[in-house]
């Protein structure tokens, strides 16, 4: 059948900068993500350049050795805030000084078993990479990255003319973190809308807890969200997709 050519190991897939996608959202913010995973599979993350600290919104699969040529000063500290510890999110937060998340899933950061981070049994038998291959479920790693510094609801994080404020919005786990750069109008909410399936059945998460925050973000003002997944959306869109939930699941 061929189908074990197509079984790579997960340490053979990470190279180096110019293997990641790089696109400019807004000035001072690229939007990153992994050539090696598919296009459906794939997640993004973001790279936020501030006077004082760059700042890592999530870090993508793990498929980079390093971001040094996508930073103009790196004598600067690079921080990071993990919106929530699945395994596509948590793979570059270890190259990070500084690990900002929630509380409520400090442990998997600090050890991110395949199971605790849901790689497995998810990867088991998907074609998850570019061309259709798979990745061995035996060489599933991800680099421990402990948080630093615990953030909740309010939680602030200045890098320098550029000030994110965290909102807890659980329910696709129980710590999502939802960023928002009020100043420049850009919210950052990975899993918790974006414009692919939302994962709300999977162990850890909370419907009801999703609803809630769905309904918090409605109340958010912002230009444009940068999800985790799927397209950039202008808040209509945004506001849309949450409306769309809401239809697909009866609510
Ligand atoms: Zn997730
Ligand atoms: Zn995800």
């Amino acid at each position: 059948m061929g189908t074990l050519g197509g079984l790579r190991r997960w340490p053979e897939l990470v190279g180096d900068e110019s293997s990641l996608l790089v696109d400019t959202v807004a000035p001072g913010v690229l939007r990153l993500s992994e050539a090696v995973v598919s296009e459906r599979e794939r997640a993004y993350f973001y790279l936020l350049i501030g006077h004082d600290a760059d700042c890592l919104i999530d870090g993508g699969w793990g498929f980079c050795s390093s971001l040094d040529a996508l930073r103009p000063d790196r004598s600067k500290p690079l921080l990071a805030i993990a919106t929530h510890s699945h395994f596509d999110h948590i793979g570059l937060l270890h190259l990070a000084g500084t690990r900002y998340g929630h509380p409520a899933e400090a442990a998997v950061f600090a050890d991110p078993h395949p199971v605790a981070t849901q790689a497995l049994p998810y990867l088991d038998g998907l074609e998850a990479l570019a061309g259709g291959g798979r990745i061995d479920p035996a060489s599933v790693r991800q680099r421990a990255c402990p948080l630093d510094a615990l953030l909740a609801e309010g939680g602030t994080v200045d890098i320098g003319g550029r000030a994110l404020t965290v909102l807890h919005t659980p329910g696709h786990s129980p710590g999502s973190l939802t960023i928002l750069d009020a100043a420049n109008g850009l919210l950052f909410c990975a899993d918790v809308v974006h414009d692919g399936h939302i994962w709300d059945d999977i162990p850890g998460t909370d419907r009801g807890a999703l609803l809630r925050s769905h309904d918090r973000l409605l109340e958010v003002d912002f230009a444009l969200a940068c999800p985790g997944h799927g397209a950039i959306l202008s808040r209509a869109a945004f506001q849309d997709r949450i409306a769309r939930y809401r239809r697909d699941i009866g609510a």
